[in-house]
């Protein structure tokens, strides 16, 4: 394996940087092989039913996200526990509600590589398949982490793109503009090592000429990433709006009930 870790250049650049976000927050979130979560299993309706577990820890802050404490308050939040714990937990609920699919979400899913490679042994040898939540940018930084996951068959990476291009980017998260690359980074050496991955992209404040951008980008990058690409809009929840207002920010368009509204 040949690491071609990329290092981005911050000097002239504003805002925060990811990846020295990744290893403060792992100082916090991780302790050997084990991970904090706020909650190990609860059923979501994602891709027809979903049993996930409530991680802590981000290396974003954007300012839309709807989890709150695990991002915000990492310290605070949740407690430490072992791979073996985190799937018992996931295996109990899938079985009671017949779900196939797994996670954890509402933080970020690379956190703790060890941990994540010992879950997904476990997974390895089960009926499930595992989704892993990412925002891309630790599997950007580094292709031998996307190496390191090729092995695993019963796992399954959506990459999620926040907004169509680097100033909104910036706009929405307040990392440096350059970051933005590095979820596109992430499902190239996703594809290369052969992960099954998809895209999502973040279009609540993107317009139409934006999510083109972002959509063409996205062909050059692979043609089939268009197949599967999922366009994701925030849902209002109080927090995230009051969050919004306090930043200047308002999206054009907002999920609910599942219909997107246009405002
Ligand atoms: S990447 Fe996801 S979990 Fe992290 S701050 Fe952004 S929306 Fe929240």
């Amino acid at each position: 394996m040949v690491n071609q870790t990329l290092r981005l250049n911050t000097k002239s650049m504003k805002g925060y940087d990811p990846i020295k976000l990744t290893e403060k927050m792992e100082s916090i979130v991780v302790d050997g092989n084990k991970r904090k979560y706020a909650k190990l299993s609860r059923p979501l309706r994602f891709y027809g039913g979903t049993t996930s577990a409530v991680e802590v820890g981000c290396n974003l802050r954007c300012k839309f996200c709807f989890s709150d404490k695990p991002v915000f308050r990492p310290q605070s939040t949740g407690k430490f526990y072992t791979p073996e714990e985190v799937f018992k937990a996931l295996d109990k609920s899938a079985k009671h509600y017949g779900h196939k699919l797994i996670s954890a979400s509402a933080s970020e899913g690379t956190l703790g590589r060890q941990h994540l490679f010992e879950l997904l042994d476990l997974v390895e040898k089960s009926k499930y398949v595992y989704i892993l939540e990412t925002n891309g940018m630790t599997l950007g930084n580094d292709n031998v982490f996307a190496e390191q996951l090729a092995p695993y068959k019963n796992l399954h990476v959506r990459v999620s793109i926040k907004g169509t291009s680097q100033e909104e980017y910036h706009e929405l998260t307040d990392a440096i503009p350059e970051s933005y690359e590095l979820p596109f980074r992430a499902l190239k050496h996703l594809i290369d090592a052969g992960v099954s991955c998809n895209a999502c992209v973040m279009v609540s404040f993107s317009d139409d000429d934006g999510i083109r951008s972002v959509e063409q980008k996205l062909f050059e990058l692979h043609p089939g990433l268009l197949k599967s690409l999922e366009k994701e809009r925030i849902t209002p929840f109080p927090k995230v709006a009051q969050r919004l207002a306090k930043n200047g920010l308002k999206p054009n368009s907002i999920a609910f009930k599942g219909n997107v509204v246009n405002l």
